[in-house]
Formats: C-alpha cells, sequence, structure tokens
C-alpha cells in the first residue's frame, strides 16, 4: 500500500470541524507531507498552524501501539497477543456480561474524530446488534447542545448555512466562541471579508478579549453565563424598534407570541446589569442586526458547554427566526463544530439518543427500519447512557464493561477524578488507541492499536454539511489496524453477520443506503463522485447529481407543521455559583496552537512555542488582591480537586472570571494541570452537555513548603 507519489493526493484534515483540504505527498522512505490543497473549496490552500504540522504527527511514530495486548487482571503486566486472542477474549468477557446482566450492562465512548464508516459500523453492532444504546461520543461534550437546539427549532439537527454565507454576510454575530484560534481558517475568511467591506458589522460577545475581537466593531464582554438575557434583551429591543420580519413570522413561525412576552419580562437596564455591560452596547448590537439584511450567528462551546446549553442556544436562534434571517443568503444560525467529523457521527446516529439518518429513537416505524435494513436484533427505544453517565454507571456497577476509542476521557471528561473512579472500579476496559501516551491506558484490560489518519480511508463531515474523502497513503504501524476493521472482526467473534465489508468503501455504500427517503439523503454518492465533485453537501440532489449549499430556502422546515418553533424558556441560570470560599469562577477552553488532549499536537515541538505550558489567566484586580503576579505558580481549587500552574495575569478577563486552558493534563504532564480536576459534574437536563465553562473556584499565591 505505501507508494511514492510523482503527484499529491488530497485528503481532509484531521483536526478541527472546519474540514479544510490537504494535499499529500509520500517520499520513497514513507514519509508525508502536507501542504493545502489549492482547489478545495473550504481553504483554497491554506491551513492554520495545526494543519501546517500535520505530517509531524504522523511520521513520529515513537508513540504509537504496535499490537494487541491484554492481562487477565490490572496488578499483571500487559501482555502482547494475537489479534483472535485479544478479540476473542474481549467477545467471550461481552458475551458473559450480555447473557448474565442484559445488553445495557455493556458501553462504547468514541470520538468525534472517527471516520463517518467507523461510526456507522460501530452504531450497527451496538444498536443494531448488541442491542443497547449505550454509544456515545466525546462529541456530547461539544455540540449536544446545539443538536437538540436544532431538532427543536427546525425538527431536525439540521446545519442551515454554508461557509459561502460568511461572504454574503452583512452582521455576524459571534457568541461564546473564539475562531480566531479555534477555527483559524474559517475566521481567515471573515477576516478576509471584513476588510474588503468595512462597514460589514461583526459583534463579538465573550467574557474574555480574544483574538476574535481584533477586528469586531462591537465586544460584549458579558458575565460568564448570561447569554440568554442578552439575547432576549436583543429581542426585546429588536421587537420594541419594529425590526422583526412579520411577515416571516405569520407564515413561517410558530411560537412568537410567548416569545414577546418572555422577553418582555426584563427590561434593557435589568438585562445590561445582569451581564455586567452598558445598555447603550447592547442597543448598539440591536441597531447593528437590526440594519442588517444577511445576519449570520456564530457560536460554539461558550453556548453549548453549559448547564442551559440548550436554551442559550435556542435564544441566539431565535434571533435568526425574529428578523427572517433563515435560509437567505448569508443569513442563519451557525454552529461552528469542534471536532473534524462530529457531523458525520450525528448522521449516523453517533450518540446514545440518535438512530442513523436523523431517525428518532422513540419513532417505532424508525427503528423497525432499521431493524429491517441490518438484519439485527431489536433497536431498543430506551436511550443509552450519555458521556457522563457513563463513567457513573461504571461506579455504582450498572456497567460493567466499557468500550473507549479514539478519546481520553480522563483529560476530557468533567471532574476527573469520578472519571478515574469509574475505570477503576470497571470489571472490563477495553481500549483501541494510536498512542502509548494516554493515561486511560492504565485502566486498560485490553488494548487494541489503531491506524492514525493517512493510514486508513473513509470520509468526514464538516461544520457546513460538506462530504470529503480522506485517504489513506502509508501503511499502520506494527500490527495496527483501522478502527473499522477492528470493530468489524469483533463482531464477527461475536457471532454477528453483516460485518465483512470488502473495503471502506463498502461500508460508505451501505450508509449510503441507509439514508434514502430521509431528509438528509445521500443516495447516488460514492468515493468516485464525491472525489469527481471535491466535496459534496448534504442532501445530495441524485437526479441533479449536486449538493445542497443551504438549507430551507423554501422556507420549508421539518417540523410537523412545517413551521419554525421559536422556543422562549426562561433565562435562569442554575449552576455552581461563586461562594465565600470559592469566589471566582473558572471558564475553561482551547488555545491556538493545541487540539484537545493533545495526544497529537504535543508531538510536535513547533505548536509549543506558543504556549508550551497550562496556565491561569487572570484579571489584575483579582491578582492584586490575592498577592499574585504574572509567571507566579497558582493554586487553584474547587469543590472536586486542584491545579498549580503559572498565573498570567491579563486586563483581557473580566474581574471575577479565571480561564484555564483545557489541553493538558495526562498525556505529558502530571496531572497538576488539568483543567477538569476542577469542573463540575453538572449537565444540561436536555442535550446531557458537561458544564465545563462554569464552576466556583478559589486562587492562592503557591507558597513552596
Ligand atoms: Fe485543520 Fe481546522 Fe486548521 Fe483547517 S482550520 S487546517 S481543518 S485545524
Amino acid at each position: 500500500m505505501n507508494r511514492e507519489k510523482d503527484r499529491p493526493e488530497t485528503s481532509t484534515c484531521c483536526y478541527c470541524g472546519v474540514g479544510c483540504g490537504v494535499e499529500v505527498r509520500v517520499d520513497k522512505n514513507n514519509t508525508v507531507s502536507v501542504i493545502g490543497d489549492k482547489h478545495h473549496p473550504v481553504n483554497e490552500g491554506k491551513l492554520c498552524s495545526k494543519g501546517l504540522n500535520l505530517q509531524y504527527t504522523v511520521n513520529d511514530r515513537s508513540d504509537r501501539l504496535l499490537y494487541p495486548q491484554m492481562r487477565y487482571h490490572r496488578s499483571m503486566p500487559l501482555e502482547r497477543v494475537s489479534w483472535d486472542e485479544a478479540l476473542e477474549r474481549t467477545a467471550a468477557v461481552f458475551k458473559a456480561f450480555i447473557d448474565q446482566y442484559g445488553p445495557n450492562s455493556v458501553a462504547f465512548y468514541a470520538s468525534g474524530q472517527c471516520l463517518t464508516e467507523e461510526y456507522y459500523v460501530l452504531n450497527k453492532l451496538v444498536k443494531g446488534f448488541i442491542g443497547t444504546n449505550n454509544i456515545d461520543t466525546n462529541s456530547r461534550l461539544c455540540m449536544s447542545s446545539a443538536v437538540a437546539a436544532y431538532k427543536k427549532t427546525f425538527g431536525e439537527d439540521s446545519v442551515p448555512i454554508c461557509y459561502d454565507d460568511i461572504e454574503l454576510a452583512d452582521c455576524l454575530l459571534v457568541e461564546g466562541a473564539n475562531p480566531a484560534w479555534c477555527h483559524p481558517i474559517l475566521w481567515r475568511r471573515v477576516e478576509a471579508h471584513k476588510t474588503r467591506n468595512p462597514d460589514v458589522k461583526i459583534i463579538v460577545v465573550d467574557p474574555r478579549v480574544t483574538d476574535s475581537c481584533s477586528i469586531a466593531d462591537l465586544h460584549l464582554q458579558i458575565n460568564p453565563g448570561t447569554d440568554m438575557v442578552l439575547n432576549y434583551a436583543l429581542g426585546r429591543l429588536l421587537i420594541e424598534q419594529g425590526r422583526v420580519d412579520l411577515d416571516f413570522l405569520r407564515s413561517h413561525v410558530e411560537g412568537y407570541d410567548a416569545y414577546k412576552e418572555r422577553v418582555m419580562e426584563q427590561t434593557l437596564t435589568q438585562s445590561a446589569a445582569i451581564c455586567g455591560i452598558s445598555a447603550a452596547d447592547i442597543e448598539l448590537a440591536a441597531k447593528f442586526i437590526g440594519d442588517s439584511k444577511a445576519f449570520l450567528t456564530m457560536w460554539t462551546m461558550g453556548l453549548n458547554q453549559s448547564v442551559i446549553g440548550v436554551n442559550k442556544n435556542l435564544s441566539l436562534m431565535s434571533l435568526n427566526l425574529i428578523t427572517g434571517m433563515v435560509g437567505k443568503p448569508g443569513s442563519g444560525p451557525f454552529s461552528l463544530t469542534g471536532q473534524p467529523n462530529a457531523m458525520g457521527g450525528r448522521e449516523v446516529g453517533g450518540l446514545a439518543n440518535l438512530l442513523p439518518a436523523h431517525r428518532d429513537l422513540d419513532n417505532d416505524e424508525h427503528r423497525a427500519e432499521l431493524q429491517r435494513f441490518w438484519s439485527g436484533t431489536t433497536v431498543s427505544k430506551v436511550p443509552g447512557l450519555t458521556a457522563t453517565e457513563m463513567f457513573d454507571a461504571l461506579q455504582d456497577g450498572r456497567l460493567k464493561a466499557i468500550w473507549i476509542l479514539c478519546t481520553n476521557p480522563l483529560t476530557s471528561m468533567p471532574n476527573a477524578r469520578l472519571v478515574e473512579e469509574g475505570l477503576a472500579k470497571a470489571k472490563f476496559v477495553v481500549v483501541q488507541e494510536i498512542s502509548d501516551k494516554p493515561q486511560t491506558l492504565k485502566y486498560a484490560d485490553v488494548i487494541l492499536p489503531a491506524a492514525a489518519w493517512a493510514e486508513k480511508e473513509g470520509t468526514m463531515t464538516n461544520s457546513e454539511r460538506r462530504i470529503s474523502h480522506v485517504r489513506k497513503f502509508v501503511d499502520p504501524p506494527g500490527e495496527a489496524l483501522p478502527d473499522a476493521d477492528i470493530l468489524c472482526r469483533f463482531a464477527q467473534k461475536m457471532g454477528y453477520h453483516g460485518f465483512v465489508y470488502s473495503s471502506a468503501e463498502d461500508i460508505y455504500k451501505e450508509h449510503v443506503r441507509s439514508t434514502v427517503g430521509t431528509n438528509i439523503s445521500i443516495d447516488g454518492l460514492d468515493y468516485s463522485v464525491i472525489n469527481s465533485m471535491k466535496t459534496v453537501q448534504w442532501p445530495f440532489q441524485k437526479r441533479r447529481k449536486k449538493g445542497t449549499a443551504r438549507l430551507f430556502e423554501d422556507k420549508r422546515f421539518y417540523t410537523e407543521s412545517g413551521k419554525a418553533i421559536i422556543h422562549s424558556p426562561p433565562a435562569d441560570f442554575h449552576s455552581e455559583l461563586p461562594n465565600k470560599e470559592y469566589p471566582l469562577v473558572l471558564t475553561t477552553g482551547r488555545i491556538r496552537d493545541q487540539w484537545h488532549t493533545m495526544s497529537k499536537t504535543g508531538k510536535v515541538s513547533k505548536l509549543s512555542q506558543h504556549i508550551s505550558e497550562a496556565y491561569l489567566e487572570i484579571h489584575p484586580v483579582d491578582a492584586d488582591s490575592l498577592g499574585i503576579d504574572d509567571g507566579c505558580l497558582v493554586n487553584v481549587s474547587s469543590l472536586r480537586g486542584s491545579v498549580r500552574v503559572k498565573a498570567r495575569v491579563r486586563a483581557s478577563i473580566k474581574p471575577g472570571v479565571v480561564f484555564l486552558p483545557m489541553h493538558w493534563g495526562e498525556v505529558f504532564d502530571s496531572d497538576l494541570n488539568r483543567a477538569n480536576n476542577l469542573t463540575n459534574n453538572l449537565v444540561d437536563p436536555i442535550s446531557k452537555e458537561p458544564d465545563f465553562k462554569y464552576c466556583a473556584v478559589r486562587v492562592e499565591r503557591h507558597i513552596k513548603a
């Protein structure tokens, strides 16, 4: 399979949900090099710092897992075994638990970095054959609030916009996101648009001054957790000033009357006080939105990762609905996806409450359709355990076995001690991984070595529903296998039929067939069609051989009535509030050059030149009152644990708020810099997405003993 290419072949960057195209060359030593794909519609040749250094993560194989390993007791060392031995034992243990305790006694925890084909096979295996919905992914930590809000508002989890809408918008409201660091190539399009069109208005809503603010006409530095109050205040002003689209609301929207009542509950002065910003700034934002002919809202984790994440999403989407700014060029709600294939996972039902092709778990006909399609067991209507619930269930013994693939929950999950305790109590842990670094491996009874990016083939879908081909260029090291192959081999060991595929494309074709007749149909697609069109946005119009750039241009939504629905829940906020003992609010997030838990970017020294270690960002006023100087070591503690990092004293954060990056903690360091030692385990009641952006902490200067 290794091949030296005179001409490069194309693939897709495996980091964020922007989905940039890359050109890949492999030399005679099997060394991979990567540059941006000039012909890719997303990035036109540009790459951010992570994408530019993609090859180093592939070429450095020093940390790679090379063969399956196994042990019969955690006190014993792991020993090399054959694939057959590892999978036969795993199948025997899973079967024993399923026979004795039922299918809900086992679970699979996967990742938004899995390829669509891998996601599809995993869902089929778990939901169609094992007979449980206990499959969740780290997309639960990222996008599940947006998924729930899209379903409530439009009837389906459908991001309506395309990236080209950026250049058509004349007002962009960016709330709870720092795309300049987290979605850099997309943000460059926003910057270029603003440079070409200075009259375009950009509003950034964030408790911190971030790089995204550098091109903003208005930065609303709200108190953490007050986004809904701000959005309702904007809604009230737009209504009072007659800057709503009444024709659109009458014909295409339900729920406007209740919304009007809701937003009138608070005066502008009250809202401004709660948000911690001036009334004049809210008025200016309402003016920018009201004057706009094409209004785009963009958001990500600041809204999603909250105990009221779904409601925050709904309140932002309502601004698009009351102004009639949906399904029009340059307009609409646009959730920025964190992971490269969180969207692909959503297409194949890759969360505990979803089914493939946007079918519903509580719809009898949908479940029956899948059962017929897979010829499997009965698809359960009981929602599976979500990410945090899985580790709770390991603690109390409801869950006996967990299979973790392509993710490091010990760093990424909230309240990390609970994850450690859950894994310690688990009767059986399978870890499917590329690297020997994650601490999750310490808890593994079986380790399965997986192929990495460039070593396997499949597809991914980016934030604008754009499907791209991900190609294989080199063989995986040692005995490592593509994730889909591992899952299919396990399914066969379990005695399930329907898991013999001749290629990744064979799986893709089955996935394509499963979408026929649904709103996300990609009937007619295969790899050659995708490649001939370069990329395709779903739904695919088979007869016209064309993707769909923008949804809802006909103003027909996927709800029963065909109308979009404005939801107007109260703007109550009920996270862990600061108190005397823990007086500051901690918010966590990403930095520019690292990705997730650093198992890939942490290998590239260049990427540490920007920021080389975890830190606590704190306002000078708070730092002064606590005797903290820039660069000194501080202890940060919450009810759950503590962290010791250096302070960065910066006026860019609001007084009373501190920020800690989420990347560090397990792979290369001790866990004393793990942000999730501190975060709470509250989740949104609907989306079950954790509250990473808000918890109460105390900060003290570290005194050496
Ligand atoms: Fe990769 Fe995202 Fe950077 Fe594009 S913006 S190169 S997809 S990390």
